[in-house]
């Protein structure tokens, strides 16, 4: 299986070599077959192509049965005229990674509050109120004159459906509390979150052992703080769920320790939950968890879709060897209060993965 590693801007090259380490040795271990490739992305790439990314690492990642996403800076990228390309979102739309699922999970003695919680959000990532993905020609946000910015937000039949059955295949999977709660804001955003609630009670009918409520985004930001446990898969458009999984990340400890993938029908990307960290970058200081974590689920999403042999047994040793880890306060990095560095502790957790 070949996966191509992209390890990005900022602290990607430290996160993404401590989770090279993680991979190397579960693939020893479960002789998994995982052949890396590397190519440049962002900066970069901009330095020695004039863009952050080249039409051969897009060409490259359609190819590969698995893609290791680096976080990218693209706050500080040039113009996308100049070549300051959102790589994040161009592999989400043009390879139609539609659902970008992010787990939070809190763990003992870490955890911003008293209340456990093990959630999953369901985050379409395709459309909505970024306006770099949602139209055909152009930008979706412009000014008719120099004192009026205004933003288009996109919500489509065929997003909402298919995420929300993402979500309810998910509740069914996870035999946890059987719950998809949908966050919207559908008494503002009457047509359009109106259209997502609509799409979403339709496909809920399909599976009438899962329940589903409906809370709106505001609420939902004061209860995933009061109540975080009662949650189990949280479904909503993009930028709500954008934010809110920052929210639970942070309340499960750290931005630093949550997982994502950004998966379609035939393609997933591994990618960290949070961005660049351009504060900590090039100081050893970042936590890995987060991509590796991302790691995992990829390999998860492999041995599900393309058959990698091992590959649930080799996700499950990593999250084990990671909750091991981060059950000792020694054994943390700074973010979690603890002495250990990027390096140090991606060492600790390969130590613990036999
Ligand atoms: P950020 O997520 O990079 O950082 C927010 C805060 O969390 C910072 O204080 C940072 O030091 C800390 N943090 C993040 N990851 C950490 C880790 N692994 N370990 C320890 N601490 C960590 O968000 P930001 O500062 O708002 O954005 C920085 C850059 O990242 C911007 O250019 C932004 O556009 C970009 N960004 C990229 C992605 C992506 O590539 N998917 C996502 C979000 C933001």
């Amino acid at each position: 299986m070949n996966i191509l590693v992209l390890p990005g801007d900022g602290i990607g090259t430290e996160i993404t070599d401590a989770t090279l380490r993680v991979l190397h040795a579960v693939n020893a271990n479960h002789e998994l077959g995982l052949v890396f490739e590397f190519a440049d992305i962002g900066f970069a790439a901009l330095a020695k192509t004039g863009t952050t990314l080249p039409d051969e690492v897009l060409a490259r990642a359609r190819e590969c049965d698995g893609i290791l996403l680096g976080p990218i800076s693209h706050l500080d990228y040039p113009a996308r005229d100049k070549g300051g390309v959102n790589v994040s979102a161009a592999f989400r739309v043009k390879l139609d990674l539609y659902a970008n699922v992010r787990p939070a999970r809190t763990r003992p003695g870490l955890g911003r509050g008293h209340a456990a919680m093990d959630l999953v959000i369901m985050r379409e990532c395709t459309e909505g109120f970024y306006p770099d993905r949602n139209m055909h020609a152009g930008s979706g946000e412009f000014m008719p004159t120099p004192d009026i910015a205004m933003s288009l937000r996109k919500i489509t039949r065929h997003a909402c459906e298919r995420i929300a059955r993402r979500a309810f295949d998910l509740a069914r999977r996870r035999q946890k509390q059987k719950r998809v709660t949908a966050v919207h804001k559908a008494n503002n955003f009457i047509l359009t979150d109106g259209l997502f609630l609509e799409v979403t009670r339709t496909v809920a009918r399909e599976y009438p052992d899962i329940e589903l409520e409906e809370i709106i985004v505001d609420a939902m930001a004061a209860r995933l703080v009061r109540d975080p446990g009662r949650f189990d898969v949280v479904l909503a458009t993009n930028f709500y769920a954008d934010i809110l999984s920052d929210l639970a990340s942070e309340l499960s400890g750290s931005l630093g320790l949550a997982g994502s993938i950004n998966a379609g029908e035939t393609r997933c990307a591994a990618q960290a939950q949070h961005g660049s960290a351009p504060d900590i970058a090039g100081r050893d200081i970042a936590n890995p968890t987060s991509l590796i974590l991302s790691a995992a689920m990829l390999l998860e999403w492999l041995a599900e879709h393309r058959g990698l042999r091992a590959g649930e047994k080799a996700a499950r040793s990593i999250h084990n060897a990671i909750d091991s880890a981060l059950a000792e306060p020694k054994e943390r990095t700074h973010d979690l209060g603890g002495p250990l560095g990027t390096r140090a502790f991606a060492e600790r957790v390969v130590g613990r993965l036999a």
